[in-house]
């Protein structure tokens, strides 16, 4: 079968030098030769996340560590911020893990504004929040630093933020914004193998996760900080995904991160531009548009280019490229273009090519 081009957003396109490092030849998680290996990316990914503390591998997807973040920090009552698929389900997650839950449901499209939060906190009944940076099904990006600014009022909720489509593709310095878990699913901006997930701990979040009786132990944040400080993991990791980490932090470094940063903003710049031209408006709020993808208004809102997505879908697709068709009640009504990872102005270009080709046989 020839290979379709993922232009999904996520998982994301995966380069050859990235399954080449994938493939290399097993060694034992207990062994030195992993714990160099471990050791070497460590500092990278510190640098990556601007944090002084050690970053944690998990083998498992996002979710692993969301649900995981959830049973180490909450101990009275979790606000979940809602904005769309992914943020609506961690309320669920919540429950099911026994937590008291709080929804702060805001309509898709739309950003999480940090004076809600602020309302909900001055109850003074929560002692952690959920926060999805980057709302992968709509699109949307929250205003991060305004929300963490709040901390300094709240110093003890802990805050948890899921940044699985948008880790590495622009700018989260951990320390400074003061965030207590931060955590992303390899396979969406880092362009790796899904399988894998990052994630980093403040200290406080390790002092209460040590106070939490029934934190379970896969996701123990203590088992995987009292492993780091020995450069291991706490169970056999996926090896193959350290190696390809591996390859991928050189080729973040190698790029520079500030060029990395601006390549992805300059590319969904690019692809807004590109549906700008055909009609299309967007269905996130205006000023809270992805960098890493677009999700384009299809009839969702008034106004704009309406168009045949699963139409549009296969054309492109016999182009050798794979497009979203918008995710669970925006399917349709939406559809969505990612530009994150390895991608160019170049491939984003050849993208265009095909969606203008599939559009005018519409
Ligand atoms: C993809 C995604 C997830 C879920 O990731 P899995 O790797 O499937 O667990 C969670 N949050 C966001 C924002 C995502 O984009």
């Amino acid at each position: 079968m020839p290979h379709v081009k993922l232009h999904i957003p996520g998982p994301v396109e995966v380069s050859q030098k990235t399954f080449k490092a994938f493939c290399s030849p097993m060694i034992g998680h207990r062994g030195q030769g992993f714990k160099d290996l471990y050791a070497k990316i460590q500092p990278q990914l510190q640098q990556l996340l601007f944090t002084k503390q050690l970053v944690y591998l998990s083998t498992s997807s996002a979710w692993g560590v969301m649900e995981g973040a959830v049973r180490n920090v909450v101990h009275k009552k979790v606000l979940n911020c809602m904005c769309g698929a992914f943020s609506d389900k961690w309320f669920d997650v919540s429950k099911k893990c026994g937590k008291e839950a709080e929804a702060l449901q805001v309509p898709w499209g739309s950003p999480i504004r940090a004076e809600q939060i602020d309302a909900r906190l001055a109850t003074g009944q929560f002692d952690a929040l959920t926060l999805i940076h980057n709302e992968t099904s709509t699109g949307v990006m929250s205003p991060l630093e305004e929300i963490a600014a709040l901390k300094k009022k709240y110093p003890d909720v802990m805050f948890i933020v899921d940044a699985v489509s948008s880790m590495s593709a622009i700018k989260i310095e951990f320390d400074r914004l003061d965030i207590d878990v931060l955590l992303a699913g390899t396979q969406k901006a880092f362009a790796m193998p899904p399988g894998l997930a990052v994630f980093v701990c403040s200290p406080a979040a390790l002092a209460k996760a040590a106070q939490t009786k029934d934190r379970g132990y896969y996701f123990d944040f203590v088992e995987f900080q009292k492993n780091a400080e020995q450069s291991m993991t706490p169970s056999t990791p996926s090896i193959g995904h350290v190696y390809a980490l591996a390859s991928k932090l050189e080729d973040f470094f190698a790029e520079g991160l500030d060029a990395r940063f601006a390549r992805h903003k300059k590319l969904s710049q690019m692809t807004r531009d590109w549906a700008a031209g055909h009609g299309f408006n967007f269905f996130p709020e205006k000023g809270y548009e992805s960098v890493t993808l677009t999700c384009i208004n299809n009839g969702a809102k008034p106004g704009g280019t309406v168009m045949d997505v699963a139409k549009l879908q296969k054309s492109v697709k016999d182009q050798g490229f794979l497009i979203d068709g918008g995710y669970g009640k925006i399917k349709g009504t939406t559809f969505r273009l990612s530009n994150m990872g390895d991608e160019t102005e170049a491939t984003m270009r050849e993208l265009y090519t095909a969606l203008d080709k599939g559009l005018k046989s519409q």
